[in-house]
């Protein structure tokens, strides 16, 4: 464990204990609320750095719950991940994301969607048919989706995940690893994945124009991305400092609130509309 990842742990359990009554609740309306439909899913853009354009949406879920109003995903997720949710709401998210993919290209809106996927879907062994029968389905080329897989979720059983993983990407599928930076894979592992793409974690980018170390880290973070043949995506880019330096310092892509905030659909859809993209 980093200092980092830690202190995240030693929260995590902290708020369990104080709020278990209320973690009990949430865990059984949680089994409700994708099928009474108080799930949604928000797109946040990322924009080529280089031209500005929008090129690729990342869909985030979100929970409107009756009583306690939007509840932020890094208060469900891992209770969807401990209590056998996740494979049920990652599908709901993905045939979303699929039909929302339709809907913009009626609209001459081409864009390659992101999907966050969990440890526990890599270990669901009807997950893969699952995804190749949605693409189908729905009609979507597996190019224009991406699965963003964190590094732990990789970690937990390297071999199994490097062979779904695989799999996937020989679909045509784009494969990227999410918060890079913050895990602990090591380079060998690194170089093992098939992936396409690191996403910088938001740690990093968030304090650029005031943190020297963050911009050592992520300058490295480039170079060994390009030296692997590996595009790079910056997330929690706030403001105009952190958007330039990445450009000039040839990140790909890049996704924060400075660019837009996570949205609903419809508001995305008018939002690049006057984007004319
Ligand atoms: P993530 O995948 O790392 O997603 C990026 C998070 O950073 C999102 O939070 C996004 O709203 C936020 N963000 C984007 N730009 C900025 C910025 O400039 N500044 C700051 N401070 N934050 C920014 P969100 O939507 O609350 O999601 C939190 C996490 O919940 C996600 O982190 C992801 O790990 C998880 N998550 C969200 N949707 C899903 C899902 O459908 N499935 C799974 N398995 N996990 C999900
Ligand atoms: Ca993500
Ligand atoms: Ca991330
Ligand atoms: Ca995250």
């Amino acid at each position: 464990y980093t200092r980092k990842a830690r202190q995240a742990v030693q929260i995590y359990h902290a708020d369990l204990d104080v709020n278990s009554v209320e973690r009990l609740s949430l865990i059984n309306d949680l089994k409700k609320a994708i099928s009474c439909g108080q799930l949604e899913v928000f797109y946040q853009p990322k924009i080529n750095l280089q031209s500005n354009e929008v090129t690729h949406v990342e869909a985030l879920v979100r929970w409107q719950h009756p009583k306690l109003g939007m509840v932020p995903p890094d208060n469900f997720i891992y209770i969807a991940e401990q209590t056998g949710q996740i494979n049920a709401l990652t599908q709901w998210v993905f045939s979303t994301a699929l039909a929302q993919y339709k809907s913009w290209c009626a609209l001459g809106i081409t864009l390659n969607i992101a999907v966050n996927i969990s440890a526990e879907n890599l270990k669901d062994p009807d997950f893969y048919a699952f995804v190749c029968q949605a693409l189908t389905s729905y009609q979507v080329p597996a190019e224009k989706i991406t699965l963003e897989v964190t590094e732990s979720a990789v970690v937990d059983d390297p071999e199994a995940a490097i062979a779904l993983l695989s799999k996937f990407k020989g679909q045509g599928m784009r494969i990227s690893i999410d918060d890079y930076g913050t895990g602990y894979s090591s380079l060998a592992q690194l170089k093992q994945l098939p992936v396409h793409e690191l996403k910088i974690d938001k740690s990093f980018v968030q304090k650029l124009k005031d943190d020297e170390d963050d911009q050592i880290i992520v300058r490295s973070t480039i170079e060994l991305a390009h030296n692997m043949g590996l595009s790079v995506v910056a997330e929690g880019i706030e403001d105009d400092y952190a958007k330039c330096w990445l450009a000039e310092h040839k990140c790909e892509l890049g996704q924060g609130y400075f660019i837009s905030r996570p949205k609903p659909a419809l508001e995305l859809t008018s939002w690049l509309q006057e984007q004319k993209i």
